[in-house]
């Protein structure tokens, strides 16, 4: 049976909008089809191993964060940079996001460092917080999508050059409230502000992080589609509170 093997950093900390949700969808997206998904968690003064296949950073308070972002981009930098460029899928949300950017500047105007793996850099605002239903229009392995979510953070997103959108916000504030832009991709690395969690509603984008992780595990299984009824359900009962109906 082929194993897709999770490292799940900070779970402590760093799990503030049902980060575990996302994770639980991974495992039963895979059992579903017959496959398992380990997990292990990389708590603070934890080495990191580069070895797994699939890298889940969720969001946090800035308290919080702050504590994690030293211990990120100090001991565990380099084995999350080599797994990135071999592959391994990289999923930061939230707070998680803002820390695989170049780094975040809370809202006491601390610096907080990032590990780089994507060109972004985010700074807190003291204006309002960007609260609310999200709609994008996502973009893929060359597939469009619609996904959904909830937001809520202080931090204005900018993107570099070097990184892309995730997608383009139809409703909501997205990265900074101005750009139209939510979220970012580079190689197999996904950072978003969506939470609330993120996969159970988005059932494509938890396949297309899995197709991923099973590419970077060198197993040859072929994800089956699954029925979703649910999961459809639950993306229109999203997409209808944020307001668009499709
Ligand atoms: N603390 C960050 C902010 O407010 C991230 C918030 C979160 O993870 N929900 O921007």
């Amino acid at each position: 049976m082929s194993v897709v093997r999770l490292c799940h950093l900070y779970p402590d900390e760093m799990s503030i909008y049902a980060d575990r949700g996302n994770i639980a969808v991974l495992a039963r997206r895979l059992e579903w089809r017959g496959l398992r998904l380990d997990v292990t968690a990389s708590e603070l003064g934890d080495a990191l191993d580069d070895g797994h296949d699939i890298y889940y950073l969720g969001g946090g308070q800035d308290r919080d964060q702050a504590i994690v972002a030293h211990d990120l981009a100090g001991a565990k930098a380099d084995a999350l940079r080599s797994a990135a460029a071999d592959g391994a899928v990289v999923l930061g949300v939230c707070g998680g996001f803002q820390l695989i950017g170049h780094g975040y500047t809370g809202t006491d105007g601390a610096r907080m460092p990032g590990v780089a793996l994507i060109d972004a850099d985010t700074v807190a605002e003291t204006g309002p917080r960007l609260i609310g239903d999200v709609i994008l229009d996502a973009d893929l392995d060359g597939e469009q999508r619609t996904v959904v979510g909830f937001e809520n953070h202080a931090g204005r997103t900018r993107l570099g050059p070097d990184v892309r959108p995730l997608g383009r916000v139809v409703h909501g504030h997205g990265n900074d409230g101005r750009s139209g832009h939510e979220g970012a991709v580079r190689d197999h690395v996904i950072g978003t502000y969506l939470h609330g969690p993120l996969l159970p509603k988005n059932p494509w984008l938890a396949d297309v992080v899995l197709r991923w992780a099973l590419e970077h595990a060198g197993a040859s299984q072929v994800l089956d589609p699954l029925p979703d009824d649910l999961e459809v359900a639950a993306h229109a009962a999203a997409a209808a509170r944020a307001g668009v109906r499709r």
